[in-house]
Parts: structure tokens; C-alpha cells; sequence
């Protein structure tokens, strides 16, 4: 078995910084310390650096079928997944949706084998509970799909036609997660307030991209947070909030919170580090910024961090869903129409800036330390979706390990990113510290933000343990 040392390099945990070697034999880390023994290993100087657990993305949508069934993103299993590595995330959890007439264990297997066959990191999937697949016999499947196949975690949406179930399944779908110590997941807006703004939109003819994020008041997420978490606690179930976006909703977990229920809750790099406002966000780019929940105003911004801070925004995942704004002949309509939001596509690309971005923003502009960076990209992510084997360098573990070079600056353009998207919501920020090297399961995948080597299937899936909640800290 290859055996590397990297010498000199400063470990980041979740709780300290720790000047040490560590020893990577294989796949797996088997020592940290100071002056460890090299013997055979092959020694890397890692002098001046950090040495972080791999980034976990528990909220990418690689070569994703939107719902209706009309396009698909641009990233496949291996461009994203390659963007990711590059940017130092290591694992990803994905989700999958079943298509119209396919249960939803059919689905998970065919999803699982088509990413194994071409992914590049590490991965998950969570399984979607849509309004097709939310009866008495899907949830079962959920059921085994969690005991069985360790997807220990389940999507509910709250809003979409297609998508949004009922409080009544919510209930059903929450207790039968509690039954076998699955996570429910809910994208939380009220779609019934969704559509309602949206219609009255239309209506005065406010459809241009710019327009979109006046049709997802943030009351409607903080209305599906409330009601989500009423339900947890009548059906005896954890929860978990995706992709939290709206200073009201942030304000709804502190109230929870202080009420005594554990939530666990994500925000998104785009929520605190692009604005639906800035004046350069007009045309294709305003398409590009379409996402739901939306990027909001610059004001909205602080609440986020706000909610980091109080520690009710427990982790940062991207919700990595690329589309380009121009139209590239391999791919069905991307985001090509610009002067009506209610036909664009929605999602924006992220994987590889989440590191970068987080960092910049949050560390080096003293929001929070190292320590907690590494909380929120990667040590929680583990712990909450079950990924026992991630999140920290410890021995045992798996060595996914990024070198992170605190001295490197990087100005972000999409030209130099790996996503086959054609734009980046933080271009032309510049960042202080990026990876410099990436290692997944003791392979060096990355160097200086280009791949190494042949990576297309190298990724390994993640039976991923059932939830121990994490208690409020
Ligand atoms: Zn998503």
C-alpha cells in the first residue's frame, strides 16, 4: 500500500488547531503527531499550510432531471464532481428523484450505479418523497432504502406543483424516518404563498428575472419552518432545513430554538455571498442568479450570518444545480430565456467556490475561525448525515485530506472553474487561501485547483449510519 506523510502542516478540527504530521497508509489516516517516523512513506512538506478534513457538500444535484421532466443541468456526475474535488470536497451527498412510473428504490438503485460508474468523489444520495412517491407503499421503500441501503436521509418539499406533499404526509413520512433514525429533510417555503406571489407577478407582468425573488416572500419560508417543525415534534422526529435563505426564517429557528426543539438547518455560499440587488445582476446574468429559494437583497445578508453565529445554521452546502447561459449544442435548454423568470430553469453552480467563498468571507473577514469553518463545511455535515468514516483527521478515518494554503490568493472566474457552467455568481472576488492540494481516500485528486489523474468512477458510494442528534451547542 502507497504510504504518504504530510510534514509540517497545522490540523483544523471542528474544536482546535493542532500543530502535526499525519501518516496516510492506503486509504486511511493511521497516525497524527509531531515528528512521526516517515520510514517508507513518501514525505510531503506541508510546511505554512492547514491541513482540513475534506469538504462534504450534503447538497449537490449533479446531472439532474428537473421535475417537469424538460431539461437537465450541465454538470454530470463527473464535471461536477470533478469541480467539487478541485474546489476540496471530497464527498457529496446528492438526491434522487424518481421519474414518473419508477418507485423510488428502482430509482435509487439506477441512480447509485450511474454515479459509481462516473463520479469522482466520495458519495451519498437522499432519497426525494414527492407528491408520486409519498403513498403508505413508498414510504416503506424509504424505510428499507434507509436500513438496507444506508440513504439515512429523505428530501420533503413543501412547495412545487409536482413536488409539495401535504402536511399529512409530512406527519406519515416524518414518524417512518423516526421509526428507523432517519433525517427528514424539508425544503421549507409554503408553496401555496409560492405560487400566490408569483401569480400576482405575472399578472402586473413583472416576469423578468430580476422579479423572481419577489415570488418567495421570505414569510413563506419561515411559515414552512414553523409548521415542519410543529410536525418533528408531534411525530417524534428529528429535521433537518435545507437551504435556509430569509432573515424571517432565521428568526424562526432562533424562536425554536430557544423553545427547546433541535433543528438542524443549511444556508448556501450564494445566501451570503452574491445579492439579488447588486447592480451588475441584470440580462442573462439575473437569469443565471434564478434559484429558489432565491439569492435575496444585500440587506438579507447579516441575518444569515446572524444565524451562523447563533449556531441555528448548522451547515453550509451549495445546492449545486449548474445550468449555462449560453446554449451549448449537447445539452437540452439551459438558461437561455432571459426576460421571463417563470421559464428559467432554476439553480446555480457552487461546488467548487463553496470552500473559497466560505472561507474568505467568514474566516479571513473574522465572522469566525478556522475551527468553525471546518465545522460548517465538513465535521457537521458528517455528523449529521451519518458519514462516520468523514468529516475529521483522525486515525481510522478516511484520509480525505486538503492542504489548504492560507498565503495563496485566487481572483474566482468562471473561465478557471471546473463546473461546465458558463458563469459564477462571485466572479471577480478575490480570496485569501485555497487548496493547494486534495487528497480523497489517501489519492491525490487535486493540485493547485486542477485534477490529477484519471477520476471518472473513482468516487465510492457511502452507507451512511442512521442519525444521533447533535445536541444544541
Ligand atoms: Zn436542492
Amino acid at each position: 500500500m502507497t504510504r504518504t506523510l504530510l510534514r509540517g502542516g497545522t490540523l483544523v478540527s471542528s474544536v482546535e488547531e493542532t500543530r502535526a504530521d499525519l501518516l496516510i497508509d492506503g486509504e486511511r489516516i493511521v497516525a497524527v503527531g509531531l515528528e512521526l517516523d516517515a520510514g517508507d512513506a513518501t514525505v510531503v512538506d506541508v510546511t505554512g499550510c492547514a491541513l482540513l478534513p475534506g469538504g462534504i457538500d450534503t447538497h449537490t444535484h449533479f446531472e439532474h432531471m428537473v421535475a417537469s421532466g424538460a431539461t437537465r443541468t450541465a454538470d454530470d456526475f463527473t464535471s461536477g464532481s470533478i469541480a467539487a474535488l478541485c474546489g476540496g470536497t471530497t464527498t457529496v451527498v446528492d438526491f434522487v428523484r424518481a421519474p414518473a412510473d419508477t418507485g423510488i428504490r428502482d430509482a435509487f438503485l439506477r441512480r447509485r450505479d450511474r454515479a459509481a460508474e462516473s463520479i469522482a468523489t466520495d458519495f451519498g444520495l437522499h432519497p426525494m418523497a414527492t407528491a408520486a412517491v409519498s403513498d403508505a407503499a413508498s414510504i416503506a421503500e424509504l424505510q428499507r432504502l434507509a436500513t438496507e441501503e444506508g440513504a439515512t436521509s429523505w428530501k420533503f418539499f413543501m412547495a412545487y406543483p409536482g413536488s409539495m406533499v401535504g402536511d399529512d404526509v409530512l406527519l406519515a413520512g416524518f414518524r417512518a424516518a423516526a421509526e428507523v433514525g432517519a433525517l427528514p429533510m424539508v425544503h421549507a417555503e409554503n408553496g401555496h404563498m409560492v405560487a400566490d406571489a408569483i401569480a400576482r407577478l405575472v399578472a402586473d407582468g413583472r416576469v423578468d428575472p430580476t422579479q423572481h425573488v419577489h415570488g418567495h416572500p421570505g414569510a413563506a419560508e419561515a411559515e414552512a419552518i414553523q409548521r415542519a417543525a410543529a410536525l418533528a415534534k408531534h411525530a417524534g422526529s428529528e429535521l433537518f432545513v435545507v437551504h435556509v435563505s430569509a432573515a424571517e426564517a432565521v428568526d424562526a429557528l432562533v424562536r425554536l430554538r430557544d423553545e427547546g426543539q433541535r433543528i438542524g438547518a443549511e444556508t448556501c455560499p450564494q445566501y451570503v455571498g452574491a445579492a439579488a440587488d447588486a447592480a451588475h445582476v441584470t440580462g442573462a446574468l439575473a437569469a443565471g442568479f434564478v434559484c429558489s429559494p432565491p439569492i435575496r437583497e444585500a440587506a438579507n445578508q447579516e441575518a444569515i450570518w446572524r444565524g451562523i453565529e447563533q449556531r441555528v445554521l448548522h451547515t453550509i452546502g451549495t445546492d449545486h444545480a449548474a445550468f449555462t447561459l449560453a446554449q451549448p449544442e449537447d445539452l437540452p435548454p439551459q438558461k437561455v430565456v432571459h426576460d421571463d423568470f417563470t421559464r428559467v430553469p432554476n439553480g446555480v453552480p457552487g461546488v467548487e467556490e463553496r470552500l473559497m467563498v466560505m472561507h474568505e468571507l467568514g474566516v479571513r473577514r473574522g465572522r469566525f475561525p478556522l475551527t468553525r469553518f471546518v465545522d460548517l463545511v465538513a465535521a457537521e455535515p458528517a455528523r449529521r448525515f451519518g458519514l462516520e468514516r468523514k468529516g475529521s483527521l483522525a486515525p481510522g478515518k478516511d484520509a480525505d485530506v486538503v492542504v489548504w494554503d492560507p498565503a495563496a490568493t485566487r481572483t474566482l472566474r468562471a473561465s478557471e472553474l471546473h463546473s461546465r457552467s458558463d458563469y459564477c455568481v462571485y466572479e471577480g472576488l478575490e480570496v485569501h487561501g485555497t487548496p493547494r492540494s486534495v487528497w480523497r481516500r489517501g489519492t491525490l485528486v487535486a493540485e493547485h485547483g486542477e485534477p490529477v489523474g484519471e477520476l471518472a468512477g473513482t468516487g465510492a458510494y457511502q452507507y451512511r449510519s442512521t442519525t444521533t442528534p447533535t445536541e444544541a451547542r
